[in-house]
C-alpha cells in the first residue's frame, strides 16, 4: 500500500517531551520515560509513527492504590498526555497497567468533541489491549479474552433496550457508567475491523494509512468517518455509524476477540 510506504520512509517516531510537572527523582524519571516511551512506540508499531510531537506530563498520586490512578489527553494546539502516577509501583505494574496504551491511542485519531465521547473511548478502549500485545506484555489469546469480558460485561449492564447506543451514551456518561459506555463503544471498532476484514484489510491498515496522510488534532466526526471510508475505498465507517444510531439496544459484537486477536 503507497501510504504505508510513506509512512515507512518517514522514518522517525514522535518525540515525546517530558514535563515534570511535580517532583521526582532521577530514577523515577528514567523508570517512568522507559515506560511511557515503550507504551508510545506500541501504538506506533500498528499504526506508524505519528506525524506529531507529544508532551507527556507527570504528575505525582503517592500512596495510591495502583501506578496510575488517572489519566486523560489534551488534545490543543500541543496534543499531550498527563499522567498521575505513584512511582513507588515497580517498572513491571506500570507496564501491565491499560492506561499509558489506551491514552496513546487516543492521540491516533483527531478530537471530535465531548458528545462522541463513546467514539473516542470506544477507539481508545478497542486499542489498548492491541498496544498492550504489540509491547510484548499480553499475549493475543490473553488481549482476546480480556476483550471479551469487558464487552459480556458492558452489554450485561446495558440498561436502555429501546435506544440505540449513540443516544443512550450521553447517559451512561452523565451517570459516571463509563465502563458501558467505553465498551459499547469499542463495539463499533470491532464491528468496522470485522467488515474491513472480510474485504481483505482490516483497522489497523486503514488507520496506518490515515496516520501517514491524514492526522490533523480536531474533526468533526462525521468528517472524520468520510476520511476513513475514503481510504478504505468503501462505506464501512459510516454504515456502522448509522446502525449505531438507529438500532437498539446494545452493539452487535461480532465473534467479539477471534476478529481482535488476530494479528
Ligand atoms: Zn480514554
Amino acid at each position: 500500500m503507497v501510504l504505508w510506504v510513506t509512512a515507512a520512509g518517514s522514518g522517525r517516531a514522535a518525540e515525546l517531551s517530558h514535563v515534570w510537572v511535580d517532583e521526582f527523582s532521577e530514577a523515577e524519571r528514567a523508570m517512568l520515560v522507559r515506560w511511557t516511551e515503550e507504551a508510545a512506540a506500541g501504538v506506533e508499531a500498528l499504526v506508524g509513527s505519528f506525524p506529531m510531537d507529544v508532551e507527556v506530563h507527570y504528575h505525582r498520586r503517592d500512596g495510591a492504590r495502583e501506578p496510575v490512578p488517572w489519566a486523560n489527553t489534551r488534545r490543543g494546539r500541543v496534543q499531550g498526555v498527563h499522567f498521575h502516577v505513584d512511582p513507588g509501583f515497580p517498572p513491571s505494574a506500570f507496564r501491565r497497567d491499560w492506561t499509558a496504551p489506551h491514552e496513546f491511542a487516543h492521540l491516533v485519531l483527531p478530537y471530535v468533541g465531548r458528545q462522541h465521547a463513546w467514539f473516542a473511548e470506544g477507539f481508545a478502549s478497542f486499542m489498548q489491549y492491541r498496544v498492550m500485545t504489540a509491547m510484548g506484555v499480553l499475549s493475543e489469546e490473553a488481549a482476546a479474552a480480556r476483550l471479551r469480558g469487558r464487552l459480556a460485561r458492558a452489554a450485561r449492564d446495558y440498561d436502555y433496550p429501546d435506544r440505540p447506543f449513540t443516544d443512550a451514551a450521553a447517559r451512561l456518561r452523565a451517570q459516571g457508567r463509563y465502563p458501558v459506555m467505553y465498551w459499547g463503544g469499542a463495539a463499533y471498532f470491532l464491528q468496522v475491523d470485522e467488515a474491513l476484514r472480510s474485504r481483505g484489510s482490516d483497522l489497523i491498515a486503514v488507520l496506518r494509512a490515515y496516520t501517514a496522510c491524514c492526522r490533523r488534532s480536531r474533526a468533526r466526526l462525521e468528517d472524520l468517518i468520510a476520511e476513513l471510508d475514503g481510504l478504505s475505498g468503501g462505506s464501512v465507517f459510516s454504515a456502522a455509524l448509522t446502525r449505531f444510531r438507529s438500532e437498539p439496544g446494545f452493539p452487535a459484537v461480532p465473534a467479539a476477540g477471534e476478529a481482535a486477536g488476530r494479528d
